[in-house]
């Protein structure tokens, strides 16, 4: 028997979006830390949870204030930028921290923008919301035209930019001055428009290359979103995060469902933060090997974006559909994603990255 369901119009036929899990050996494909925890970590967290679970008949911490104050000595100590617990927002990883702020900000006639090519889930939020989703174009090599900006902020009227920096799936980050043009351009807009810089990748960025958490004092329209998932190894524990005005942050806590983050989470993410260094000693060898393998795909005479990430993003290939598969038959799974030619491919181990380059010489015939 088949029912009839009364979906939403927008949702008919559609398929749940996410990258392909497949069960291959060297799994270079969702920007991960290849390096899992070490056992010091896993019997803190262990440790952690225990203790969690001794309370497992009570609702959790509603407000996660002990977490959300942990995350902002960690800010202070990552970026040099000191923010008040208050002011920090924790979810269920940063996939959840957008939907609360399209849920508090965008909304049915309202507009999120933001300029492609970027993170493809942007448009899903914005689709879940009711929000109407407008995405401008990256210049040729994927930084913003300001000019752009101004013209697409003044037509569209957005209550909500979106900016990935470093963005997915090119890697590349935004100048300080870009993000002051977007909120420059934003402050025109009667309604006020929030500017969410999503920094998911940020304990990667090049030395030089700035965090927007130093434009927060001055900006109570910014938002700076942030993750356990890629630099902190915890793509498991499901903990996203932001730093923005007080204000907004009171915004985020009128739509977030109550008791969102599980005591088991929070016991997880404030363990884990605890050992922040050790999860992250990995990061300045993972920056070496992006380094790295962007100058061998350069020397194999291969295009590379700008990478300030975990990843690289290299082309051009007339197949590249054919080049993901002839890599997946070798093993090593990539990302077959970003504009038409291009793919994208996560750091990994040393040992990884080494089969990653063998494969493509075969397959690509470098
Ligand atoms: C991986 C990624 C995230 C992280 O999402 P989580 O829900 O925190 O795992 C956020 N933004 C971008 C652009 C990403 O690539």
């Amino acid at each position: 028997m088949t029912a009839t369901l009364p979906l939403r119009a927008e949702l008919r036929g559609l398929e749940p979006y996410g990258a392909p899990q497949l069960d291959v050996p060297v799994l270079l494909n969702v920007n991960e830390n290849p390096y899992p925890p070490s056992e010091a970590v896993v019997a803190d967290v262990a440790a952690a949870v225990a203790q969690a679970a001794r309370g497992l008949n009570r609702y959790p911490d509603r407000e996660a204030l002990g977490l959300r104050s942990e995350l902002a000595d960690y800010l202070a100590r990552e970026s040099g930028v000191r923010v008040a617990p208050e002011q920090v927002w924790a979810a269920n990883g940063s996939n959840e921290v957008m939907l609360h702020l399209l849920q508090a900000f965008g909304g049915p006639g309202r507009t999120a923008l933001s300029f492609a090519p970027t993170y493809s889930m942007y448009p899903e939020y914005a689709r879940d919301t009711a929000t109407r989703w407008v995405a401008g174009r990256r210049a040729e090599d994927f930084s913003l035209d300001l000019d752009q900006v101004d013209e697409l902020v003044a037509r569209e009227q957005p209550s909500v930019v979106l900016l990935a920096s470093p963005n997915n799936p090119t890697g590349t980050a935004l100048p300080q001055a870009a993000v002051e043009a977007v909120l420059e351009a934003t402050a025109q807009v009667p309604e006020g428009c929030v500017v969410v810089v999503d920094e998911a990748y940020a304990e990667f960025r090049r030395t030089g290359t700035p965090s927007a958490l130093a434009l927060l004092a001055e900006n109570p329209r910014l938002a700076v979103s942030r993750t356990m998932s890629k630099a902190f190894g915890l793509a498991g524990a499901r903990v996203g995060y932001l730093a923005a005005s007080r204000e907004l942050v009171d915004a985020l806590r009128v739509v977030r469902l109550p008791y969102h983050l599980s005591a088991v989470t929070q016991a997880v993410a404030r363990a884990a933060l605890a050992h922040a260094d050790a999860l992250m000693a990995q990061v300045g060898s993972l920056r070496s090997t992006r380094d790295e393998t962007v100058a061998w795909l350069r020397g194999k005479g291969l295009t590379t974006a700008e990478s300030d990430a975990n990843f690289v993003l290299f082309g051009a290939f007339d197949d590249r559909h054919a080049i993901w598969q002839g890599l997946l038959d070798r093993g090593v799974l990539i990302r077959e994603t970003g504009p038409e030619g291009w793919l994208r491919v996560s750091i990994g181990t040393p040992t990884e990255m080494t089969a990653f380059q063998d494969a493509l010489v075969e397959v690509a015939g470098l």
